[in-house]
C-alpha cells in the first residue's frame, strides 16, 4: 500500500480538478509543483490591490456549460467581455475582425460592402484552399486586414512565417460581419472575482499541497509515494528530451506599476506591426469588472509588455507550436508516454496542445470519469 492513491504534478487547471475529484471520491492526494505557488500559468497576484495576470491575460470563456457551472463551484466571475484593440503604427483597429474593423480600414458601411471588399482580395490573392495561416488569414479577411494586422503580430509571437504556421492558429478568432468587438464566441465569459490564484485556492481546499518540489529532480522518490501519477508538466521534458525537444514560444513580461489612473483604457492592446518589439500590452485593472469606476479613483495602474521568443531550456514553455514537424515529433513522444504505466499526461504541456481554461477542465474532467468514476 503506497501512501497516496495520486500523486499531481503540477497545481495548474488540470491537476487541480483532477485533485478536487479525486479528494471528493475518498482517494488521498497530493500535489507538488516546482513554482513556489499554486494556479500554472493562470497565476494571479495583488499588486497595487489589482489581480496582476503573472503569466499572461487569462480570460475565461467556454461554450461548454458544465465546464461552467463547475468552475461558478469555485469562484463567482464578473462580466468582462474581452474585446482588444489593435494599434497598428498608431492607428487603431477593434478586435476581432467586425465591422467597426472593416469601417474603420475601408469606410464600407454594411456588411455586404465589406464581404464584397474581402472577395475580391481573397480572389486576387488567387486562395482557393488554404494551406497555412497566411493563406486562411487572406481568405477570411483579405489582404490589407491581413497585412496590417494580423502578418507582423503573428510573426513576433510564433517567430516563423505566417505560410509555415498551421491555419488552425487564425481561426482561433471569429470574423463578424456585425458590430460585435467580444474577441470570443463563447456563451458563457468572465474572470474570477478576487483572481484566478483564489479560484485555485479553493480547488485545492483541503488537499496537501507542496510547493518548490521539482517531481524531474527525484521522480523515482515521488513515484514511490503514489500508486498512479498525474503529470501535467511537459511531455518531453519527462523523456529526458530522448527524442530530442518540441519546440515551445515562451513569453517575458516587463511589468511597470505606473502612476497614472489610466494608460490605455483596455485590458489588452495589440501590436500588430512587426517594428515593436512586443505583441501586446495589458492594462491589468481593467479586467476587473467595477474596476472602471473604481479605476479611476485607483492612482496607480499596472501594465505589462509581452514579448515572444523561443524556447530554450530554463525558460517557461507557454505554446506549443503544433506545426507539422512538431505534430510528427510529438506522436513519437506519444506512444512513450502511452507505455508509461501508471502515469497519466495531462494539460497543454503534457498533451502539447494550444489547450484553453476550459478545454483543460473539460479534459481534465473527463479523465476523472475514466478513472474515479
Ligand atoms: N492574431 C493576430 N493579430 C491579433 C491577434 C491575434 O494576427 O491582433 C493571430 C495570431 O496569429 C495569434 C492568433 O491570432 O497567435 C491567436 O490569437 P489569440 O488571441 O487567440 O492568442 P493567445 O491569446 O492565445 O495568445
Amino acid at each position: 500500500m503506497k501512501q497516496y492513491d495520486y500523486l499531481i504534478v503540477g497545481a495548474g487547471l488540470f491537476g487541480s480538478v483532477f485533485a478536487r475529484e479525486a479528494a471528493d471520491t475518498g482517494k488521498k492526494v497530493l500535489v507538488i509543483d516546482r513554482r513556489p505557488n499554486i494556479a500554472g500559468n493562470v497565476y494571479t497576484k495583488d499588486v497595487e490591490g489589482i489581480h496582476v495576470h503573472e503569466y499572461g491575460a487569462h480570460i475565461f470563456h467556454t461554450n461548454n456549460r458544465e465546464v461552467w457551472d463547475y468552475v461558478n463551484r469555485f469562484a463567482v466571475f464578473n462580466r468582462f467581455t474581452n474585446s482588444p484593440v489593435a494599434n497598428y503604427k498608431g492607428e487603431l483597429y477593434s478586435l476581432p475582425f467586425n465591422m467597426y474593423t472593416f469601417n474603420k480600414m475601408w469606410g464600407v458601411v454594411t456588411p455586404a460592402e465589406a464581404e464584397e471588399k474581402i472577395r475580391k482580395q481573397r480572389e486576387e490573392a488567387g486562395i482557393s484552399e488554404p494551406k497555412n495561416l497566411e493563406e486562411q488569414a487572406i481568405s477570411l479577411v483579405g489582404t490589407d486586414i491581413y497585412e496590417k494586422l494580423i502578418k507582423g503580430y503573428t510573426q513576433k509571437q510564433w517567430g516563423r512565417p505566417c505560410s509555415e504556421l498551421p491555419a488552425f492558429i487564425i481561426r482561433r478568432l471569429p470574423v463578424r460581419f456585425t458590430f460585435d468587438n467580444n474577441y470570443f464566441n463563447a456563451l458563457y465569459q468572465g474572470i474570477p472575482v478576487g483572481g484566478y490564484t483564489r479560484m485555485v485556492e479553493n480547488l485545492l481546499q483541503g488537499i496537501e499541497v507542496r510547493l518548490n518540489e521539482d517531481y524531474l529532480l527525484r521522480k523515482k522518490e515521488w513515484d514511490a509515494l503514489a500508486d498512479q501519477v498525474i503529470y501535467t508538466g511537459a511531455v518531453d521534458a519527462y523523456f529526458g528530451y530522448v527524442l530530442g525537444n518540441l519546440e515551445y514560444r515562451s513569453v517575458r513580461f516587463e511589468t511597470e506599476i505606473l502612476d497614472m489612473p489610466n494608460f490605455q483604457g483596455n485590458a489588452a492592446v495589440n501590436y500588430t506591426d512587426s517594428e515593436t518589439p512586443w505583441t501586446r500590452i495589458i492594462e491589468h485593472k481593467w479586467f476587473e469588472f467595477g474596476k472602471d469606476e473604481e479605476g479611476r479613483d485607483l492612482p496607480r495602474t499596472v501594465i505589462s509588455r509581452e514579448y515572444s521568443s523561443e524556447w530554450k531550456p530554463g525558460d517557461e514553455p507557454y505554446y506549443p507550436v503544433n506545426d507539422e514537424k512538431n505534430s510528427a515529433l510529438y506522436a513519437r513522444y506519444k506512444e512513450l508516454a502511452d507505455q508509461e504505466e501508471n502515469v497519466i499526461f495531462g494539460g497543454r504541456l503534457g498533451e502539447y496542445r494550444y489547450y484553453d481554461m476550459d478545454a483543460v477542465i473539460a479534459s481534465s474532467l473527463e479523465l476523472c470519469r475514466r478513472k474515479l468514476g
